[in-house]
């Protein structure tokens, strides 16, 4: 027997996204599984257990596509990393999110791994949120109330509350993530830093989006990974940009408001002070390609 048998009472394969919520109402601390890229590998090295039922997400079609709602694209919570890459709407829209999915694992754990999962499991290192930060995303959340589903958003920003942690209710599923549709102008870039160029945690990341106006850069938004116990967004380096040409003078000013601002951890894969190296050097880096572009 593993250890994920001996600790599941009971296990639910929902079809519908009420079954899922009325598992997760009725047996306190159920676990939900969507690619079980993080859960599993988890549990099997003991870092956490599965509650009293195991709730398997991955048959309902409601978490699922991706369409422009008016002005917003909505996210299914389960889509892959590699529908995220392949998608004509994301592709046009976000190639950003794109880029992301181009450093994110390899192409096994691309095909499972889950957007949705990938905000919940809510690593200060996960790849998809430092982009979907910098495109001012919110999540939409379902719950099993009186009268039915009842749903609420709230933005990317607010949920993460610490490492693994978030504002997700027990009872609740993250069913979709929205994003508002860019305007003319608008530009968004990822990068992250591994140890290793492949399958590798970021040591640090960064998101960047803004939009160009008069050759000026406006509704500047900056977000770091791997540096707090969240991702975080920048108000100092965006201050630094906001309102700004891209010259030599202002990426100077932008970088170090950038590593000013940042309160990164010593941990095995990197120190504080390199982390803090790393974000001055990388934003410099990147706001010389956008410059350059
Ligand atoms: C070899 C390897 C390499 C990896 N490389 C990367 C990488 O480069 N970048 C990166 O960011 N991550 C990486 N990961 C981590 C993982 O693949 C991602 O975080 C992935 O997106 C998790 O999605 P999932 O669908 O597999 O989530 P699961 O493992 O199924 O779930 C993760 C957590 O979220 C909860 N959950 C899932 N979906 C929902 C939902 N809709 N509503 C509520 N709760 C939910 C689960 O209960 C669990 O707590 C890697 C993992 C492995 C094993």
């Amino acid at each position: 027997m593993t250890v994920l048998e001996s600790a599941i009472e009971r296990y639910v394969a929902a079809r519908t996204l009420a079954q899922a919520l009325e598992c997760l109402r009725e047996v306190e601390g159920a676990t939900v599984l969507a690619g079980g890229t993080d859960l599993m590998p988890q549990t099997q090295i003991g870092r956490r257990s599965i509650g009293p039922a195991l709730v398997n997400i991955r048959r309902i079609d409601e978490l699922r596509g991706i369409a422009e709602e008016g002005a917003t694209v909505r996210i299914g919570a389960l889509t892959t990393i590699t529908e995220l890459m392949t998608n004509e709407i994301v592709r046009r829209r976000f190639p950003v999110l794109v880029e992301t999915g181009d450093h994110f694992a390899s192409d096994q754990i691309r095909n499972a791994a889950t957007v949705g999962g990938n905000l919940c499991n809510a690593s200060p290192a996960g790849d998809t949120l430092v982009p979907l930060l910098v495109l001012d995303a919110s999540v939409e959340l379902a719950s099993l109330g009186e009268k039915g589903i009842e749903r609420r958003r709230l933005p990317l920003r607010e949920f993460f509350t610490g490492p693994g942690r978030t504002k997700r209710a027990p009872a609740e599923l993250l069913v979709a993530v929205h994003v508002p549709v860019p305007a003319e102008g608008h530009f968004a870039r990822f990068f992250k830093f591994g140890t290793r160029p492949a399958l590798d945690i970021s040591t640090i990341s960064i998101g960047l989006a803004a939009t160009r106006r008069d050759g000026t850069l406006a509704d500047v938004r900056v977000a770091f990974g791997a540096v707090a116990p969240t991702p975080v967004r920048s108000p100092g380096t965006e201050k630094a940009l906001e309102g700004r040409r891209l010259d030599a003078a202002t990426i100077a000013a932008a970088a170090k408001a950038a590593r000013d601002e940042v309160q990164p951890i010593d941990d095995v894969r990197a120190s504080a002070w390199y982390r803090k190296e790393l974000i001055h050097n990388m934003t410099a880096r990147m706001l010389t390609h956008v410059a350059d572009a």
